[in-house]
């Protein structure tokens, strides 16, 4: 492609809302512009960048055996009205309505479309286990739309959901993801740390988010040298030590009366009401699993879930199993009346991850004494204790963790039969017997990862893209494009590199050699060749543009170490 006839209007100043490199050096490379806050136009360059990424997702999915469909980016309320999920969203969903007043959104993300594809044509464990993926426009009203294309508001996301017969096939196709997704992120040249997160608005199991560690993320991460340990700052949880040097007494099963809330055990029991730990939510296998509640706050089902912003299904009531196994000992939680299978903790000091403390149920004889976290018992993840700081203890070894942030790229998880319940995504399996499909859902920002390749390449100069994403790999400059052996060898190279089927831009502006210079560095091509006095002899330049020093070379030898 010739500068001369691509539209690249390149900026020298940029407006004062772009705060960060890859937003900047977007604009000033002509790359995108904006529309509206959160909506941006990809212009060829943005737009070639956008291709490769695309074809590197497309083709990881397919060796991971996910098939591609395309899924229409309107959605009617219904099914989100089905999944519950119609009021979830709030003001983040682009709702509208058709000349009929049927309302409809713009698709935000699509669990619910291709659990509603798969319930009308999967019936037989025979077509069991499915991925199934699509590279498709999302709409998000973010309420902070910024950073250019990192956090906009029209997006193009990969989304694959696969769909199992039963949970060891779930772990199956989510690992397929998980490598599908490091190779995707490898090919972009990106460094990246998976970590443990939550699983947010869409409810679920496992869940891992990619992050692109940069001083710009939005996101944080807490990580551990030693042990490998990483989660996002929601998940992160760290050993809260106990001010006194208090030994770990054994646990030991304790007698109870018939209690029924905490002020009666806390009589009983002789512990100081004013200071029980705070609220503490553990989740247990992706359900919020046990309650540890302060004083008698009366808390139940509906309640919590008002209080967390959660989906009431998401509160799980199968305390004894969850109980007997993270005690370990062999009690079962009842839930008798009111607080329904609340788990007490009581305890005499105000840190939650004290030691020797009380946990219990509201039920006669279900508690037990000197329970320690750790020792004990363990959470998935233990919300709403103070966030975690530079330096805190890891949970797993105990050596310092490490604040670092992160832009979060791709996230996969399990959602199990969350969608396959509410939609009735069932299928027949040996026996004849009806089972919902167990299904997990994998997204990956492929504007962001742009943007996200930007924050971690470039300099001073402008972008300095990695070979597999970048718009061109080589750029010609003939220095004066009115001197002839300049223009004519520069061509020649320029005919040559193209039919090797290397993508290639010349620079054949009549510019001062300055502002091609200064213009390929902006653009980031990974190769530029210069040809320059010496094109009478056949010498050229030819610099990499992640290099600073440039070698001259033969022109017949140019060719063939580019190809
Ligand atoms: P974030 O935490 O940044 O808001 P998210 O957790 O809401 O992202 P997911 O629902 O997990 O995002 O969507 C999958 C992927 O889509 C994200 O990992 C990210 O790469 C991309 N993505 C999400 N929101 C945006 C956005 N507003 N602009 C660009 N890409 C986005
Ligand atoms: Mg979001
Ligand atoms: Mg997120
Ligand atoms: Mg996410």
């Amino acid at each position: 492609m010739r500068l001369s006839q691509l539209l690249i209007p390149t900026l020298r100043e940029v407006p004062a809302e772009a705060e960060i490199p890859s937003h900047t050096l977007m604009l000033k490379a002509a790359m995108m512009r904006k529309l509206a806050s959160g909506v941006y136009i990809y212009l060829p360059l943005g737009k070639r960048v956008l291709k490769k990424i695309e074809e590197i997702v497309r083709e990881e999915m397919d060796r991971a055996g996910a098939q591609e469909v395309l899924m229409p980016a309107i959605i009617p309320a219904e099914l989100l009205k089905e999944s519950g999920r119609w009021d979830v969203f709030g003001p983040e969903m682009f709702k509208l309505k058709d000349r009929n007043d049927r309302e409809f959104c713009l698709g935000p993300t699509h669990e619910e479309v291709f659990t509603d594809l798969v319930r009308n044509e999967v019936k037989s464990y025979r077509q069991l286990p499915l991925t199934i993926y699509q590279i498709q426009t999302k709409y998000r009203d973010e309420r902070r739309p910024r950073f250019g294309v990192m956090r906009s508001r029209e997006f193009i996301m990969k989304d694959a959901y696969s769909f199992d017969a039963d949970w060891d096939g779930l772990d199956v196709s989510f690992d397929k993801m998980y490598d599908a997704y490091c190779r995707i992120f490898d090919r972009c040249g990106l460094k990246y740390t998976v970590v443990e997160a939550d699983s947010g608005a869409m409810g679920g199991k496992d869940s891992k988010e990619f992050m692109v560690t940069s001083s710009v993320g939005e996101a944080v991460i807490a990580y551990c040298d030693s042990c490998g340990y990483a989660a996002n700052e929601e998940k992160a949880e760290c050993i809260v030590e106990h001010e006194s040097d208090e030994e770990m007494k054994p646990l030991e099963k304790i007698h109870t009366p018939d209690v029924r809330t905490i002020d009666e055990l806390v009589s009983y029991l002789d512990v100081k009401a004013d200071k029980f730990v705070k609220t503490l939510i553990y989740k247990y296998k992706g359900k919020i699993a046990a309650v540890l509640v302060r004083g008698d706050r009366e808390v139940n089902t509906v309640k919590l879930a008002n209080l967390l912003k959660v989906n009431e299904n998401d509160i799980d009531l199968a305390y004894e199993e969850t109980v007997r196994s993270v005690t370990g000992a062999n009690v079962g939680f009842a839930g008798p009346i009111g607080l329904k299978g609340d788990v007490l903790l009581i305890a005499d000091a105000e840190v939650p991850m004290m030691k020797n403390i009380i946990v219990g149920a509201n039920e006669t004889d279900y508690h037990l004494k000197n329970a320690n976290y750790g020792r004990d018992f363990k959470a998935d993840v233990v919300s709403d204790i103070r966030k975690v700081v530079d330096g805190d203890k890891c949970p797993r070894c105990g050596n310092p963790l490490k604040l670092e942030r992160g832009i979060e790229v791709g996230h996969i998880f399990k959602l199990g039969t969350k969608y396959s319940d509410a939609l009735g995504a069932n299928y027949i399996d040996e026996n004849g017997n009806e089972k919902p499909m167990i299904m997990g859902c994998y997204g990956i920002g492929l504007n962001r990862i742009a943007a996200a390749a930007i924050e971690q390449n470039h300099d001073d100069k402008g972008i300095i893209w990695p070979m597999s994403i970048a718009p061109y790999h080589a750029i010609v400059v003939p220095v004066n494009v009115s001197n002839d052996a300049q223009r004519n060898l520069a061509e020649k190279i320029y005919d040559e590199l193209s039919k090797a089927g290397i993508e290639t831009l010349i620079d054949d502006r009549d510019l001062r050699a300055g502002v091609k210079f200064n213009d390929a560095d902006l653009l980031g091509i990974p190769i530029r060749i210069t040809v320059g006095k010496k094109a009478s002899d056949n010498i050229v330049e030819l610099k990499l543009r992640r290099d600073e020093n440039s070698i001259e070379l033969n022109y017949d030898e140019v060719v063939n170490k580019v190809k």
